[in-house]
C-alpha cells in the first residue's frame, strides 16, 4: 500500500500500488477519450460500479493502428466478464472505433483491495456491504456489526448473504478476495 497523505489522523487515504499505477497510466495516457468512454461500462452484477471503479480496466495502449484495451478479470470463471467484454465492444463501436482488441491480464491477480474508496461508498449506498475484515462486516442500512451469515452465496457468487441482528434486514456482502 502507498500512503498518499502524511496526515497523522486515523483517516489516512490508502491506495494500493496497483491502483496508483493504474491511475497514473490513465492520467498519462494519449487515449483519455477511450478511458472516459469506458466509464460507461458497468459491472452487470453491480451496476453502480464501472470497470474502472472495480479495477478491471487496466490499460489502454495503441500499436500501429490497433488500440488494445487490457482488462483483469475479477475472478476466474466470473460470468460477468463475458458481458463486460461485449459491453466494451459495443461502447467502442458506437463511438466509431473499429480497430481495437481486448486483452486479458491475469497477473497480478485482481483483489477487492483494488476497489477505490468512492467505489466502496457507492456499493454501500446500493445496499451492498463492501469487502471488509471478517469481524468488521457491517449492515449497510444501520451500520451495526451485529450480523450473521445466512448463506455463503448471495445474489451472485461473489457475494454472501447476511442478516443484521439489529435491524433484521438481510443484505449482500461483497466477499473480500
Ligand atoms: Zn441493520
Amino acid at each position: 500500500m502507498v500512503n498518499l497523505m502524511s496526515t497523522p489522523s486515523s483517516k489516512i487515504s490508502l491506495l494500493s500500488v496497483e491502483n496508483y499505477d493504474r491511475l497514473k497510466r490513465r492520467q498519462e495516457s494519449n487515449h483519455k477519450a477511450v478511458w472516459n468512454l469506458l466509464d460507461a461500462v458497468k459491472d452487470p452484477e453491480i451496476p453502480p460500479l464501472s470497470i474502472w471503479d472495480l479495477g478491471v480496466l487496466q490499460d489502454i495502449t495503441q500499436q500501429q493502428a490497433v488500440i488494445t484495451v487490457t482488462i483483469t478479470p475479477t475472478y476466474s470463471g466470473c460470468p460477468a466478464m463475458q458481458v463486460i467484454a461485449e459491453d466494451i465492444t459495443t461502447v467502442l463501436q458506437r463511438a466509431g472505433y473499429s480497430n481495437f482488441r481486448i486483452a486479458t491480464r491475469l497477473s497480478p491477480a485482481w483483489t477487492t483491495d483494488w476497489l477505490s474508496e468512492s467505489a466502496r461508498n457507492r456499493l454501500r449506498q446500493y445496499g451492498v456491504t463492501p469487502p471488509q475484515e471478517e469481524d468488521a462486516i457491517f449492515c449497510p442500512q444501520c451500520s451495526s456489526t451485529e450480523v450473521r451469515l445466512i448463506s455463503e452465496f448471495g445474489s451472485t457468487a461473489c457475494k454472501a448473504l447476511y442478516q443484521c441482528k439489529t435491524c433484521q434486514e438481510p443484505f449482500d456482502y461483497f466477499k473480500r478476495i
